[in-house]
């Protein structure tokens, strides 16, 4: 059953009834789902959530949605994987990877919003949606749309990796490339979601869509055993999923799903990219919106719609946060695969380089437990590692070719050995 009560805003606290609508009409803040948890408490159990679908649709009773879903119904429930090579490598205790690198259908996290807002969009009756993106809502939207029979409109900065274009394309949508970047792009969507009566899934649907972020959040503490992570790090582009992992976590608390271990929150971005971070870093409630330069474009937003709700998160949380080059972004997309065999984008690697310098720094201590969340796939920019391999040799289909190149690789695996012992 459904624990909605009503759209809620989040500066003045007003009420409104579950409508499409994006801000409060008294103070233009944004609006929020509310939920009973009062009502909630006792019937969202453990067992009942244990009994659901493997998929996100296993926490419907604290999604905003009304009957049974309509998109998305193999989303979510990835794996958490508690990484001890990356951890011995990094010198920390307990250390855990979110991956929704493998998020069905379309290999991000934004399965998680899509399928929620398009759920949504379908009980409004819209029968057009669309999105504002940087690559991965496309995908998300995109196939989420084709498989429930909506028309779609994905609109995306002109500059966006070619291999992104192919990932939205084959689903037929309606493809927009706008001239500038994300900024300019979700400018025009907000007015796009005025002037049609359609479905922006990040704009007039976003208090449903963000929602769906929660999910990533109640699957880290269910598969940890019906328990929350003491570090949690998050990458921050439009500042959806950090505020929604923590509302998941405190509304797991409040359920008394989960013991409450005041789990701090840690926001990553890219250094090319960083407002919110230097904010945090800076001490100041307000950010300076940036014009992005970084190889991470997923997470590329210089003026992230909710960065101030992030802010206040990690503020009150207790965590902080951290910005990557984007070399240091490079080397860590090769750590966490080199490892534990997952391959994230940039966005993963700037995750994981900020995790490693919160780690360094004190921030986050060694002997507690961590969880680095990643959110994408790295399948989908393989021309950001470019040029990072040595040379594949070619040799002739004889088998003594290939002992003599063997040979070789056996000797200089020897030598380098030799010269770390020295
Ligand atoms: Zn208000």
């Amino acid at each position: 059953m459904s624990y909605v009560k009503a759209l809620r805003c989040k500066e003045c606290e007003a009420l409104y009834p579950i409508e499409p609508r994006t801000v409060c009409d008294h103070d233009f803040g944004p609006v929020e789902v509310a939920f009973d948890y009062e009502k909630a408490r006792g019937r969202v159990t453990r067992a009942s959530i244990e009994g659901g679908p493997r998929s996100l649709w296993r926490y419907k009773d604290l999604l905003p949605i009304e009957g049974q879903p309509r998109a998305g119904l193999r989303s979510g429930f990835t794996p958490l994987i508690r990484a001890d090579k990356l951890a011995a490598e990094l010198g920390v205790k307990e250390l855990y990877i979110k991956d929704d690198s493998t998020n069905y259908p379309t290999f991000s996290y934004k399965d998680r919003v899509v399928a929620v807002a398009l759920t949504k969009a379908i009980e409004f009756g819209f029968d057009t949606v669309g999105c504002a993106s940087t690559g991965n809502l496309a995908h998300s939207v995109a196939a989420h749309a084709a498989a429930a029979g909506l028309r779609a409109f994905v609109m995306i900065p002109h500059d966006l990796e070619e291999g992104k274009m192919v990932g939205m394309s084959v689903f037929g949508p309606r493809v927009v490339k706008i001239r500038g970047n994300y900024d300019d792009v979700n400018r025009l969507c907000s007015q796009i979601a005025d002037k049609y009566n359609w479905a922006i899934v990040n704009v007039n649907l976003r208090p449903f869509y963000t929602e769906g972020a929660k999910t990533h959040g109640f699957e880290i503490a269910e598969q940890m055993g019906w328990k929350l992570p003491r570090h949690t790090v998050v990458p921050v582009a439009g500042g959806t999923i950090l505020p929604k992992v923590w509302k998941a976590y405190q509304e797991f608390i409040t359920l008394g799903l989960v013991e409450d271990n005041k789990p701090a929150m840690y926001a990553a971005q890219a250094a090319g990219c960083n407002p919110v971070v230097q904010a945090i870093e800076q001490g100041l409630d307000l950010f300076k919106p940036q014009k992005p330069q970084t190889i991470a474009k997923s997470i590329a937003i210089g003026n992230p719609a909710d960065g101030y709700y992030v802010i206040k998160v990690v503020r009150e949380s207790g965590g902080h946060g951290a910005s990557s080059s984007d070399a240091e972004i490079i080397d860590a997309i090769k750590l966490l695969a080199r490892t534990e065999g997952i391959f994230t984008e940039p966005a993963g690697g700037t995750t994981l380089a900020c995790a490693i310098k919160l780690i360094q720094s004190g921030r986050i201590p060694r002997d507690e437990s961590i969880c680095v969340c990643i959110t994408g796939n790295g399948l989908k920019t393989v021309e950001v590692m470019a040029g990072q391999f040595t040379a594949t040799p070619v040799i002739n289909a004889k088998m003594t070719e290939f002992e003599q190149l063997v040979n070789e690789i056996n000797e200089t695996a020897k030598t380098s050995t030799q010269s770390v012992n020295s």
